[in-house]
């Protein structure tokens, strides 16, 4: 079969969920049989989100191949459960570096090297490379940003270029928008929509399908002023009120019927019924009124919660399956430091340290694992925050607060965390990490191996600091253990507390691996035990 393309544009102003959307809709096809994949085009100059603050882009999400990429590919992989690899997230420095690398070794041949028809091709290399690096039947494009942007031409002209290589029935253009509501009259306007539709044009993109999003439940003339308007098939207008509920949207487009509609344009047919009971289920348990229980996430891009998706999205796949609510509580480390948000932790009946870099806000992430320690409160600390529960248990087994990690203190008298050997004389930060899936052997008996049920699992890292293997023999002894190491023995992977119901931290990410379909099971160890603290 020949690969079948979407792709997704947005239009209007950004944010409106077109990645959710492409998510949803490689749900659909997924139900119906098909092997889907998903990639996001990034028109920005970064070679990838990796160097960048989470206040400009939110969480950086990794793949099992190491790579550094957008949050919305945590949305496609939690969606349709796949594995995404690194070609699935390209930006314009991915671009451009190979191009001019090509032509400094002279693959050119003395040719003049331009945005059409060097970027371009390239850009439509990396589109292809998805279909035979995943072997998917289906390839959903989602384009990053607005059209009208300059940065997204080259990537909507390379778009554009596909439906010539491939023809009509293998592509498909699908333009997600916005409808404003005006107060004064309370009446949603269809006008940026007819004119990012105008704009897409003017490159020579014509949408087969409008998806129009909108705060507000639509009628059935809008659909039919757009359709006109725009030039759209009427059954290819989708009006999107916007979801109580992230994943009830499968469902609620799977009632619009676009699946068949897409699948009539790609000449393709149905191999299976959808089967939808598990989301149905899932959303119906959402629901429900539930006994709650309060999760501390204490960080330092709380402002953003986007800059936690995965670990607030895995918290939430965890209490689903064991029937609580979560609610967070985003406490800013900064201000545990000031002697705020004291209260707000002592309300949590569970605490989360995520991971995070630089030593702001460290000395409160110590205090709120010291907290937890000393009052029994559940804690997963992920990464940074495995590293801040052995920094703050050695300096009471050692009874000094001259223990830290040399990230933050590199003339600390104990660096209990301290760099890696093989990240010591690296120039480059970009891509240099400790990176993607590496395997952990779990020790038998501790809380890790009653949470996973088995003494061998993968999971993905991002990370330069290591736990220091000369404080092993003190904290062991003191009442840490260390149930999860790398297969040589050499890596602290998992650390966790006796006598406490349940403290662990890991040197991997859990929350990259956790779908709505399979929760996570050390935050499923966590949640169960925060659940268990509050019926005590
Ligand atoms: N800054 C720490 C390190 O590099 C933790 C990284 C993280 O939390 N992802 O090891």
């Amino acid at each position: 079969m020949n690969t079948k393309y979407i792709f997704l544009t947005g239009g209007v102003v950004s944010s409106v969920g077109k990645g959710v959307t492409a998510a949803a809709i490689g749900r659909l096809l997924k139900e119906r049989g098909f092997e889907v994949s998903i990639q996001k085009l990034d028109p920005y100059i970064n070679v990838d989100p990796g160097t960048m603050s989470p206040y400009q882009h939110g969480e950086v999400y990794v793949l099992d191949d190491g790579a550094e990429t957008d949050l919305d590919l945590g949305h496609y992989e939690r969606f349709v459960d796949i594995s995404l690899n690194k070609v699935c997230n390209v930006t314009t420095g991915q671009v451009y570096a190979e191009v001019i690398s090509n032509e400094r070794r002279g693959d050119y041949l003395g040719g003049t090297i331009q945005v059409i028809p060097h970027i371009t091709n390239e850009i439509k290399r990396r589109i292809r490379m998805v279909a035979k690096t995943t072997g998917a039947e289906i390839v959903l494009v989602e384009v990053g940003g607005t059209v009208g942007d300059i940065e997204g031409l080259p990537f909507l002209e390379a778009l554009r270029q596909m439906r010539g290589d491939l023809g009509k029935k293998n592509t498909f253009y699908i333009h997600v928008t916005w409808m404003p509501r005006i107060g004064a009259t309370g009446e949603l306007k269809t006008k940026p929509t007819q004119h990012s539709v105008r704009e897409l044009r003017s490159i020579g993109i014509t949408p087969d399908m409008i998806i129009a999003r909108s705060d507000y439940p639509v009628d059935g003339e809008l659909r039919d002023k757009i359709a006109l308007f725009c030039d759209v098939d009427r059954r290819a207008v989708v009006t999107m009120v916007t979801a109580e509920l992230l994943y009830e949207i499968p469902l609620l487009l799977e009632e619009t019927r676009i699946a068949g509609y897409l699948l009539e344009r790609l000449k393709l047919k149905p191999r299976q019924k959808p089967a939808w009971d598990f989301w149905e289920q899932l959303v119906d348990t959402m629901r429900e009124e539930k006994p709650r229980v309060k999760i501390a996430l204490v960080g330092k891009y709380v402002e953003l919660h986007d800059a936690y998706m995965s670990v607030r999205e895995a918290t939430r796949h965890a209490a689903l399956s064991l029937g609580v609510d979560d609610e967070i509580l985003w406490i800013h480390s900064s201000d545990l430091e000031k002697g705020r948000g004291v209260e707000l932790l002592r309300e949590a009946d569970g605490i989360i340290v995520p991971g995070g870099f630089g030593e702001r806000g460290i000395e409160g992430k110590i205090q709120a694992a010291r907290y937890a320690r000393e009052n029994k409160i559940p804690y997963l600390g992920l990464c940074l925050g495995m590293q801040v529960m052995v920094i703050e248990f050695a300096r009471h087994v050692l009874n000094t607060d001259e223990v830290n990690s040399t990230e933050f203190d590199p003339a600390t008298l104990h660096p209990v965390i301290d760099l890696m050997p093989d990240q010591r004389d690296l120039a480059d930060m970009g891509g240099t990490m400790r990176l993607g899936l590496y395997p952990c052997q779990i020790q038998p008996g501790s809380q890790a191996a009653e949470a996973y049920q088995c003494d061998s699992i993968n999971e993905r890292h991002r990370h330069r600091f290591e736990f220091k293997n000369a404080y092993r023999s003190v904290l062991r002894e003191a009442g840490m253990q260390f149930s999860g190491l790398s297969p040589d023995d050499r890596l602290v992977e998992i650390a966790e507390m006796d006598d406490h119901p349940f403290m662990l931290g890991t040197q991997f990410h859990p929350e990259f691996l956790s779908r709505p379909t399979r929760p996570h099971p050390l935050f499923v160890g966590f949640v169960k035990a925060v659940k268990e603290s509050v019926q005590r």
